[in-house]
């Protein structure tokens, strides 16, 4: 598919290469789906050399650790559970083992499409103890949330989460301070941001003096973006500004946030690569911690360590690009994943590997 032939996207990539741009800027984007659109669409290789597009820590199921993957699988291995998650998290490798591989040992483990589905399960079956995998950032915390209310006011007493969610915005900061790692700007993401607004950015733009541009998914879309970061950069202004429109609002989804934050207060969260990062993690109020697996199913800590050789940790930082790991594509492909780049739909490893593999 040559998408030049689209003559919006030829006029947005013209006006790219006549910005003519002195030295190499690095736009980081940090929504999975972004990675895999830009992939996808070949826009890394219709775009001007001196415009690098590098992935972040977008992918919910890249960035959960080791150690909670660790941790479900003691549980499952623990206690006689029926565990429910979205299915990227099956084939994420632990330490030891992985859900797919206690699923074939025969433990109840089962793949869903939304929270409901758990808590519909536990409803139906009062003698098994539900525990349903919460992971996701600010897009999907709400149904959780909404899941959490509902367990509550039914007073559903067999169904828990293990809650690996995650904040964005925090986790933005944390990149900007680390010196080896060159951000000009962040190409930010949509669906996230239609929950939390715009106003979030304006302090990282302030601060760290880089363009923020919220962004939509279509290849026009982030092209346009990366024109509206460009002109800023060439015009020596650091604003945020929405692309995503017409989906977008500066004050994102009021009804959504105040739903999160019935139910869950900001803690510290450890991301895969970047470390614990305070404020980047949500945890249940005390009036549901009825609901926390954490609690509720004790596990003893395993010491979790990372797939030797797996370079995750830095391609989730921008650090590294896929094809700088020595194991990518020999060794580690999506039928036999290492790391959780590889495995999930929208991890960075897996991106280049399904789309860029000739093009590196
Ligand atoms: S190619 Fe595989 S092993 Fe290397 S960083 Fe990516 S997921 Fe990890």
């Amino acid at each position: 598919m040559n998408i030049l032939t689209d003559k919006n996207i030829k006029h947005i990539v013209e006006s790219l290469y006549k910005s003519n741009l002195s030295e190499s800027i690095s736009i980081m984007e940090v929504c999975g789906t972004h990675t895999m659109a830009i992939s996808k669409y070949g826009l890394r290789q219709i775009i001007p050399e001196t415009i690098n597009l590098i992935s972040g820590p977008g992918c919910p199921v890249c960035v959960t650790p080791a150690s909670d993957i660790d941790t479900i699988l003691e549980i499952t291995e623990n206690y006689d559970i029926s565990l429910f998650t979205f299915g990227d998290m099956l084939h994420v490798p632990g330490s030891r083992s992985s859900l797919y591989n206690k699923k074939s040992e025969g433990k109840d483990i089962n793949i869903c499409y939304s929270p409901l589905d758990a808590l519909n399960f536990a409803k139906q079956n009062p003698s098994r103890k539900v525990i349903f995998l919460a992971i996701g950032f600010e897009t999907t915390i709400p149904l959780t949330s909404v899941v959490i209310k509902r367990a509550y006011t039914e007073k559903i007493n067999n169904f828990f989460i293990y809650n690996v969610h995650k904040l964005i915005p925090e986790a933005l900061e944390t990149l900007l301070k680390d010196e080896r790692i060159k951000i000009d700007a962040f190409l930010c993401p949509g669906h996230v941001s239609a929950i939390i607004g715009s106003t979030h950015y304006n302090l990282i733009a302030e601060k760290y003096k880089i363009p923020c541009v919220i962004s939509g998914f279509e290849p026009f879309d982030i092209l346009e973006s990366i024109d509206m970061i460009i002109k800023q950069i060439k015009n020596n202004k650091h604003e945020v500004q929405i692309q995503y429109n017409r989906v977008v609002r500066e004050e994102g989804n009021p009804f959504a946030i105040k739903l999160i934050y019935e139910i869950f207060d900001k803690t510290d969260s450890i991301w895969r690569g970047l470390g614990n990062i305070p404020d980047s993690g949500l945890k249940l109020k005390e009036d549901f911690l009825e609901f926390d697996a954490k609690i509720h199913f004790p596990v003893k800590k395993i010491r979790s360590k990372e797939p030797p050789g797996c370079q995750c940790g830095d391609v989730l930082k921008g650090i590294k690009k896929p094809f700088e790991c020595g194991l990518f594509s020999n060794i580690c492909r999506p039928d036999n994943p290492i790391g959780p780049c590889m495995v999930s739909s929208e991890g960075s490893c897996a991106a280049y590997y399904r789309y860029e593999q000739l093009k590196v």
